[in-house]
């Protein structure tokens, strides 16, 4: 009901009343009030007069989930984490490659539980339910592949040339614009699911001061407003080619483009999988996605999984 009432009031550029809206929705007054106040509390900002009704202030960006026109497509307003809704209608058994997304995400989540942040009606966060057939050991690739169809996604919208973090960040000169979460749930040998989560800033105008001089949107790089939806088809367009050529070839065909722009390549890092650390110049990825490091004695490194890179300095990248 919430997305109908924001249609309407997207729609009516002057003022709409409670009773028009009430009456194109079959609801009464009072219940079109209880949807401002829901709407209101989520971020929209709506403007009320007595007598006049409601207008939307600010034209903005709404998520508009029919004209997407995705297939097994989960939408809610507001969720805490696409993942984890992701992850509940995956356990009831719902078709593989479902997309779950929301327009304002209250508790997304990064890698190691870090939190992810999310400015009102400004960014992306959606999920996609998979059911690879391929060994558990091999899921991360995913990661690194979904981070290869973001980045041609972003750099045909900016014209700017966005690299890749290894293993599951976006970054615009050199601050990161999009993060990947990919989780599964797997018995020895067998996937059951892979949810993969990826959150975008898109007109994010502002960052909490823990992160602001690592985190940038692409309005923040270019000064354009984006419209989300034109993203979000894009991203799902080019995610599945690039995912339906993983599970036919593997990370393979991935391997040159990954290492063409991935930002630590030839770069001296540090390297962090739980307290074990390594250090040394990053060769970028193998045939397989693993991350080779040659250190100063020439011992070589083969990095996967939840591993944190930094420039061996301290710097971000
Ligand atoms: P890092 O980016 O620190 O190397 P990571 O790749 O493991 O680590 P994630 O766990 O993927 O990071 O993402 C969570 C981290 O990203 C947070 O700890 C915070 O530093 C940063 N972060 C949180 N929200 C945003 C955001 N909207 N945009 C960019 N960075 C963010």
């Amino acid at each position: 009901m919430i997305e109908k009432i924001l249609k309407i009031l997207a729609k009516n550029e002057d003022y709409i009343s409670g009773e028009e809206i009430g009456k194109i929705l079959n609801i009464s007054r009072a219940s079109v009030w209880k949807y401002m106040k829901k709407l209101k509390e989520i971020g929209y900002e709506i403007e009320s007069i007595s007598n006049r009704g409601y207008k939307l202030k600010n034209n903005i960006d709404f998520i508009d989930k029919e004209s997407l026109k995705i297939e097994n497509l989960f939408f809610e307003e507001e969720m805490a984490s696409t993942n984890d809704y992701a992850k509940k209608i995956a356990l009831e058994n719902c078709p593989n490659w479902s997309v779950v997304l929301c327009n304002n995400q209250t508790n997304g989540r990064g890698r190691l539980g870090r939190s992810w942040e999310a400015e009102k009606n400004s960014g992306i966060y959606i999920s996609f339910v998979l059911r690879p057939e391929i060994l558990p050991q091999y899921v991360y690739q995913i990661t690194l592949v979904v981070g290869v169809a973001i980045r041609r996604v972003l750099e045909s919208l900016t014209g700017l040339e966005p690299l890749i973090k290894w293993p599951n960040d976006i970054l615009i000169n050199g601050k990161k614009v999009a993060g990947i979460l990919t989780e599964m749930n797997s018995e020895m040998e067998k996937i059951n699911f892979v949810i993969v989560g990826v959150g975008i800033n898109v007109n994010n105008s502002k960052f909490s001061e823990d992160i602001a001089q690592k985190a940038t949107s692409i309005m923040l790089e270019t000064n354009k407003i984006y419209s989300r939806n034109e993203i979000i088809r894009k991203l799902v367009i080019e995610l599945e080619k690039c995912y339906n050529q993983f599970c036919l070839y593997g990370f393979k065909p991935f391997k040159e483009e990954y290492n063409k722009y991935c930002a630590n390549v030839g770069k001296n890092v540090t390297t962090q999988n739980g307290s074990e650390k390594t250090t040394g110049i990053s060769k970028g990825v193998n045939e397989k996605g693993e991350l080779i490091i040659e250190s100063e004695n020439g011992q070589v490194n083969v990095l996967a999984g939840e591993v944190s890179i930094r420039l061996s300095d301290g710097r971000y990248i």
